[in-house]
This record gives structure tokens, C-alpha cells and sequence, in this order.
């Protein structure tokens, strides 16, 4: 077994030892509500957001970008679970920002190990191997990061199957501070209709 499956099994069990009654929370959201944000490590929704279990839904991806499975997730959420708000919370410092579609389709390209950036870019080992699939991928990649929260909010408030009184407010996470950091323009654009 890796390490990580030991660390991560051993502390499961302290968890599991310390579960308590959580076992009776019920499935839909206590506080009814979701957040939609980046799967950066650096980032822990429970923690910045005030999570205990059983409070809110919480969908990462790579940027927390509204992707079609984003948006599945976003309607489940309130037409089957009930949630009447939703946060879309970007951060500073985000991957999302150093590459571009075209980018991430080469790297591939040359080679499925890890790529390596310095100041200059992404540089793959083009050790081959590759792949061009990586070219038919959208991988919403992020040019500015405020802009990218107003066009993943206005995404969901567009989108038909999303009733327009879930109001749907707009945020970056300042990775040097842990800070929320509204985006007044997401924000407005997310506003109840
Ligand atoms: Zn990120």
C-alpha cells in the first residue's frame, strides 16, 4: 500500500472514531446553499466558508469555472436538494491562469508526464507518448481573473434550466490572506429576476 493510502486510511479511522451522530444528517444541504470553486489545494471551502457537514453543496474543478458538469451539478443541487443560493468563488494565483487551450493540447502532445513551468512558460520533456486529444478539449482556461467570475456567473443566471429568483453572488479568494473578495459585477449580474 503507498503512504498515502496509509496516511490517508489512518486518518479516516480518527475520524470515523469521533463521527458522533453525524450519521443522521439528512441529504439535503441544512443551510441550502453551494459554492461553486477551484480544486486548488490551497483552498478549503469548509474552512473559509464556515462548512460543517451536512451544511452546503461544494463543486470544484480546475478555476471552479461554470462547465456544463458544473452546471449539472448546480441544478441537482436545487431542483432535487433544494439550495436557493449559490457562491462562484475563483482565487488569486490560480493554474487556470498560466496556460491557454492551445497550450495544455501541445503539452499533451509531447508527452503524458508531468509538464514543468518556469518564467518562460509551460515546457514539456517531449519524451513521446503523447496524445493529440488534449486539441479537441475546452479546457476554460482563465485570461482575467474577475472577468472570468462575471462570465461564470452570468453563465449559470443564463442558463434556462436555473430559476431566476437563486440569487448568485461572485468572489475571489486572496490565496495570502484567506479573504473573500466580492466581485461587485458578478455579483449584480447574478442578482435575483
Ligand atoms: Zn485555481
Amino acid at each position: 500500500m503507498s503512504n498515502i493510502v496509509k496516511e490517508v486510511m489512518s486518518a479516516n479511522a480518527e475520524y470515523v472514531s469521533s463521527f458522533g451522530d453525524k450519521g443522521n444528517l439528512p441529504m439535503p444541504p441544512g443551510r441550502a446553499f453551494a459554492i461553486l470553486t477551484c480544486m486548488d489545494a490551497r483552498l478549503d471551502p469548509a474552512k473559509y466558508a464556515g462548512l460543517a457537514e451536512g451544511d452546503a453543496h461544494v463543486i470544484r474543478n480546475a478555476g471552479g469555472r461554470a462547465s456544463d458538469d458544473a452546471i449539472r451539478s448546480l441544478i441537482i443541487s436545487y431542483k432535487l436538494l433544494g439550495t436557493r443560493e449559490r457562491f462562484v468563488i475563483h482565487h488569486t494565483d490560480c493554474g487556470m491562469e498560466t496556460f491557454t487551450t492551445e497550450i495544455m493540447g501541445d503539452l499533451l502532445s509531447g508527452s503524458l508526464k508531468t509538464a514543468n513551468v518556469d518564467a518562460s512558460g509551460w515546457h514539456d520533456s517531449n519524451a513521446g507518448g503523447g496524445t493529440s486529444d488534449g486539441k479537441y478539449i475546452n479546457w476554460l482556461t482563465i485570461s482575467d481573473n474577475a472577468k472570468s467570475v462575471v462570465e461564470d456567473v452570468q453563465r449559470i443566471r443564463n442558463n434556462a434550466m436555473v430559476p431566476g429568483d437563486i440569487p448568485i453572488y461572485g468572489y475571489i479568494y486572496d490565496c495570502k490572506t484567506g479573504e473573500l473578495v466580492e466581485i461587485a459585477e458578478a455579483t449584480a449580474e447574478g442578482r435575483v429576476r
